[in-house]
């Protein structure tokens, strides 16, 4: 898959050096490569070719994601980005130099010749993850460098950071404070499909925490590390950490008064406030959201309705990450799991066979003699939780339900 993504990329190379200019695929894809690692992202290309030229040779297809400068041009391919900007300066190899690791700077050409200015290809091939150049020059330069650092070290397979990149990386934590947040939600979003428990660590190790992690505590970090054994779901491990920045951010807030009330609502609000600021995709946001807000159901003792509702309204993969993100809450707070277990077993079985409806809406219209309206809902969700509690198990069941409780003068009149 990687292949084909980088085989695509090349063709918009190619024909950009058909035009006279020069432009090569650089950055995550060619490393990857390298590395073997199938993991899918956009391929970035740099080009010497101006925004006008990407248009006037893609047409409607670009999108100009950035204005610049520098200005980034997405061209769509067929499930994924190429992500398309100018040179870090003049040429390619200048370019090449300005890039933040080693193992980033290299470049595939149009004919797939690799392009290693900085000793790349080395550093790839025995796993040192290391600022490219003069190390506290390159921090300097640009201080998130200090959290793509953290990044990195958790993506990456057996890598080990350089020492001096590493002691260079020390001491950020007032520039990072200025740093906009979205660049540093699209790292700590990358760094979740990794090893998290690394990535905190670096991040403790580099006093970096307090700024760009409020609220992360040793209980957040326990659940962490249980989530991250158990499961590379990214949407899991980035619940355990909101939910502990969420917690903390109420309690600062509002102080003792904060855990009254409502409460896996609020902490959605704020999980879902500090993601918005981070720029993370909605859909991912809405997913960590309601996982955060219903964790506590998978510990208490609710009708198996509430986790058919649950699935039909969240779906599978959504139910399965709730299941994990309380099970390493459980296990980091050395709580008892059998009502994990017991609700574990009713979602497994709600999943392998979710009921088919007894009564469709009509069905309730002819035998109470009603027309449409709300009420015609309400009544189908009340034979649906007696069908989910095994309370009624046909049709024939179902129409005696909705007889005994619909029909009748006391509630219609009512
Ligand atoms: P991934 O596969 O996770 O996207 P990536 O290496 O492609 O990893 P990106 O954040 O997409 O990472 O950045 C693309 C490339 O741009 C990097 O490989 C690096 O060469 C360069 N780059 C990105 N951010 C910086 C930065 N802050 N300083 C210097 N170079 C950077
Ligand atoms: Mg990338």
């Amino acid at each position: 898959m990687l292949m084909e993504r980088i085989s695509n990329a090349l063709a918009i190379v190619r024909r950009l050096e058909q035009e006279g200019y020069e432009a090569a695929i650089v950055g995550g894809a060619v490393r990857d490569l390298f590395l073997g690692r199938a993991e899918l992202s956009d391929v970035d290309v740099a080009t010497s070719a101006g925004l006008e030229a990407i248009r006037s040779l893609w047409g409607g297809r670009v999108k100009v994601t950035r204005k610049g400068p520098p200005w980034t041009a997405v061209i769509p391919m067929d499930g994924f980005n190429v992500e398309v900007t100018p040179f870090l300066g003049e040429t390619l190899e200048e370019d090449l130099k300005r890039r933040d690791f080693t193992v980033n700077a290299l470049a595939m050409k149009a004919d797939g010749k690799v392009m290693d200015v900085v000793n790349g290809v080395k550093d790839l091939s025995r796993r040192v993850l290391r600022f490219n150049g003069e190390a506290a020059v390159r921090i300097r330069e640009d201080p998130l460098r200090a959290l793509r650092l953290a990044r990195f070290a958790a993506v990456l397979p057996a890598f080990v950071v350089d020492e001096a990149s590493l002691s260079a990386a020390h001491g950020w934590q007032d520039a990072m404070s200025w740093m906009p947040q979205e660049r540093i939600g699209k790292e700590v979003l990358c760094a979740m499909r990794g090893d998290a428990v690394r990535f905190t660590a670096f991040l403790k190790e580099l006093g970096l925490v307090k700024t760009l992690l409020p609220g992360l505590s040793s209980e957040t970090e326990a659940r962490l590390a249980y989530a991250h054994a158990a499961t590379d779901r990214a949407e899991v491990k980035a619940a355990c950490l909101l939910d502990g920045m969420a917690r903390a951010r109420i309690r600062e807030a509002q102080g003792s008064a904060a855990f009254e009330g409502c409460l896996g609502r609020r902490i959605a609000k704020a999980a879902d406030q500090i993601m918005s600021a981070w720029a993370w995709p909605h859909k991912l946001a809405d997913h960590i959201a309601m996982l955060v807000k219903w964790q506590e159901v998978a510990h208490s003792d609710p009708s198996p309705w509430v986790f058919l509702q649950l699935l039909k309204s969240f779906g599978r993969s959504w139910l399965d990450d709730l299941f994990l993100l309380a099970w390493a809450d459980a296990m980091a707070d050395g709580e008892d799991l059998s009502a994990w277990a017991r609700n574990r077993i009713t979602a497994v079985y709600l999943e392998v066979s979710t009921p088919q409806p007894l009564l469709s809406g009509e069905d309730v219209m002819e035998v109470l003699g009603i027309g449409e309206g709300p009420e015609v809902g309400k009544i189908l969700e009340a034979v649906e939780k007696a069908q989910a509690e095994g309370k009624i198990c046909t049709r024939e069941d179902a129409l005696r339900l909705v007889n005994a409780l619909y029909k009748g003068p006391s509630y219609q009149d009512g």
